[in-house]
């Protein structure tokens, strides 16, 4: 560590220093990664980028996580590794771009309203009994969607029609195959049900 790091480490607001922060950040994160494992909400840990390469050249990792409202991450020291609780991966997910700022709303935006149970990467099943067919979630913009609908609300996820699944909110997710875009003789509403 450089002597100005160093110094910065000591720089103190009257409460606390820098280093206390760092730490508290830290440890209180550590904490976090239990309960959103808990939640359901996948977290990584990996001393590699996307890319392959060590983080800042080596002896620092990267914890990644996907919160219902999106990817937030941070690195640390080797020496805080085994306080994760957490799947170790050889390399980390790809960053999505997200500043520090927008991790923060994002954390704050999840712990508002931890109901939000989709999260960008899930796979989901068909809710139709025995169906057993799957559908990975892969855009953040619809998990936020699907997140704010109100229940009973049907959202049609992909396109075109003939592929696409249904949502309805509250229910759960429709394969093509269980679910109707037109009312037809036998059934006069849209929704959920097996084809004839
Ligand atoms: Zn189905």
């Amino acid at each position: 560590m450089s002597t100005a790091a160093q110094d910065t480490g000591q720089i103190s607001d009257g409460y606390h220093t820098f280093d206390e922060l760092y730490r508290y950040r830290m440890l209180y994160h550590a904490w976090a990664v239990k309960a959103w494992q808990q939640a359901g909400w996948p977290v990584m840990k990996s001393h590699r980028h996307h890319d392959g390469q060590l983080c800042f050249g080596g002896g620092w990792f990267i914890v990644t996580a996907q919160l219902p409202s999106g990817q937030v991450s941070n690195h640390y020291r080797d020496l805080y590794w085994h306080l994760f609780d957490c799947p170790a991966v050889d390399c980390a997910p790809e960053w999505d771009g997200h500043t520090p700022q927008q991790a923060a709303d994002r954390i704050e935006k999840t712990l508002r309203n931890p109901t939000q149970k989709l999260w960008k990467g899930q796979t989901v099943l068909c809710t139709w009994p025995g169906c057993g067919k799957s559908l990975v979630l892969s855009d953040q913009w619809l998990v936020d969607v699907l997140n704010e609908l109100a229940p009973g609300i049907m959202f049609v996820v992909g396109n075109p029609p003939a592929t696409s699944w249904i949502c309805v909110s509250g229910k759960g997710f429709y394969c093509p195959k269980h679910w109707h875009l037109d009312p037809d003789d036998e059934h006069w509403e849209l929704g959920p049900r097996e084809e004839s």
